[in-house]
């Protein structure tokens, strides 16, 4: 099989340009070493579809960070994933600071965000009463939104397989090679041939754009930690809380998620480690003590968790994106790191023009722009949920309790295509095992419905794909 493009790695960048692409005649393939979509940075990061004020203009962030923002709410009711336009505010505490502020939204301006204003410290505590009394004044962007990391990424690659693009879980990219006018694309299960390649490796970008080229890049990943607190804390502030931006990024945030959590981080640390997801109890505290200079009274008894994403920081702070100068047909979707979430749907776009340029290809008539997400029963009217019972009792049966998850949500999760194949790809799906017990009741259910339905036996699966086996020995009767 000669593919028209492979796209190497299954973020939310990867998957947009897929979902892009589909829309094109070539023969698609995403290649992804985990056992599924949104297994790197996307999973972990603030969820925050940013107005586009941060960055410089004229840059490739600034322009698709606003495209992307603009895009968000159509692309939202497209696929099917939740997104809140809930509008942001970077809090400046000293008159020494504005400033920076006023730089923001002169920034803001040329970047052509809608809507900015600069508020009064009164004003913004009239908006969020627990913001602190030393706030001054802030920079209102009603443009910024929330969003599901993974259910937007989840959308797109329905999206994408729905309309042809096929995936390949739990395959390595090792090497690169150009022979006979193709793309020789090693991985740990063999050689796949391809005429262009698409490089959205993430954090390792830099490493497979250095295989082709002799310009090389340089990523470093730039660790963020974070504390999630029970929804609830939810309601404690209703926008986004930013605080003036520092040297290594937009500062510690407080912000309820879409799924009526509250959210509160990232640190800023540049770490050597490429797996370093680790969080620390410094990182931690740090993320506490800092959160506590914008907001009062964090409910920090309610911390259910915390995680920790990396930013794939390429030395120059710009997207890398195009055909690469001395490697024709490859091309590099890196250093995308924040706000690589809200300009996605404007990478997907611009590299998809690129590719299919690149190949000659046509748009597809029967492009099929639309996917539904996993219905929720508890979003349904008495009514509605009744008849779906009725026609499917599974949607009756309460697995996650903490979350209100069924059996029918979880079943409709392994049975997509990209489906679960993992507790954490059902945990991503239907939000089983992401409430305050985070997963002690639902993972038992959870393991015995994923060993059902695809034919596994329990002691084989896992939480995260790879060794992370959660059970040892054999069950006979799990399948
Ligand atoms: C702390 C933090 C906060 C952030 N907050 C925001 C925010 O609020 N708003 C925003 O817009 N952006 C934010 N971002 C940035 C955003 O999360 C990223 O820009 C985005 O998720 C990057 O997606 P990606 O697809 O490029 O990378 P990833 O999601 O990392 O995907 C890369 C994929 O490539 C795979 N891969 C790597 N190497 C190989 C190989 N050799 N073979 C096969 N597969 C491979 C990986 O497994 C991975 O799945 C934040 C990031 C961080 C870390």
């Amino acid at each position: 099989m000669i593919y028209d493009t492979i796209i190497i790695g299954g973020g939310v960048s990867g998957t947009a340009v897929a979902r892009e692409l589909s829309r094109y005649t070539g023969k698609l393939c995403v290649v992804e070493r985990c056992e599924d979509v949104c297994c790197g940075t996307s999973k972990a990061n603030s969820a925050i579809v940013h107005a586009g004020f941060d960055a410089k203009p004229g840059s490739l962030m600034a322009k698709l960070n606003v495209a992307g923002s603009k895009t968000m709410a159509a692309l939202s009711r497209e696929l099917d994933f939740p997104y809140r336009q809930i509008g942001s505010l970077v809090l400046c505490w000293d008159e020494a600071q504005r400033p920076q502020l006023e730089h923001l939204y002169r920034q803001g301006l040329e970047n052509g965000v809608e809507g900015l204003e600069i508020l009064s410290g009164d004003q913004v505590r009239a908006m969020e009463p627990h913001v602190t009394q030393n706030c001054v004044a802030a920079l209102w962007a009603p443009s910024a939104g929330i969003v599901c990391p993974f259910g937007m990424t989840f959308a797109l690659a329905e999206n994408a397989a729905r309309n042809g693009a096929e995936f390949r879980f739990d395959t390595t990219v090792t090497g690169l090679a150009r022979a006979d006018g193709l793309w020789q694309v090693q991985t740990d299960r063999g050689i796949l041939q391809a005429r262009t390649v698409v490089n959205a490796a993430g954090v390792y970008a830099a490493r497979l754009h250095n295989l082709v080229s002799s310009h090389p890049l340089h990523i470093t990943p730039r660790k963020g930690e974070y504390c999630l607190l029970d929804k609830q804390a939810g309601s404690h502030v209703s926008h986004t809380i930013f605080q003036l931006p520092g040297k290594l990024g937009k500062g510690v945030l407080v912000t309820p998620t879409v799924h009526g959590n509250l959210l509160l981080g990232p640190t800023a640390t540049d770490i050597e480690d490429f797996e370093g997801v680790n969080t620390t109890a410094q990182g931690l505290e740090a993320v506490l003590r800092t959160a506590a200079l914008s907001v009062d009274n964090l409910p920090t008894r309610q911390i259910i968790t915390s995680f920790a994403g990396l930013r794939a920081h390429e030395d120059g702070h710009e997207f890398v994106l195009g055909e690469v100068s001395d490697a024709p047909g490859f091309f590099d979707c890196a250093g995308i790191e924040s706000p690589g979430l809200s300009s996605a749907p404007a990478i997907g776009i611009l590299l998809a023009e690129q590719v299919a340029a690149k190949l000659g290809l046509s748009r597809r008539a029967d492009f099929v722009p639309t996917r539904k997400g996993i219905v929720n029963p508890a979003a349904l009217s008495f009514k509605a949920r009744q008849a779906l019972v009725r026609d499917n009792p599974a949607y009756g049966q309460i697995i996650c309790r903490c979350e209100s998850v069924t059996e029918g949500e979880i079943l409709d999760a392994i049975r997509r295509t990209p489906g679960a194949r993992s507790l954490d790809g059902v945990k991503r799906r239907t939000r089983a095992g992401m409430g305050r017990c985070q997963g002690g009741f639902c993972a038992p259910r959870v393991l015995e419905l994923l060993s059902r339905e695809l034919g596994v036996p329990m002691d084989q699966l896992t939480k995260a794909g790879g060794g992370s086996r959660l059970i040892a020995g054999t069950n006979k009767d799990s399948v």
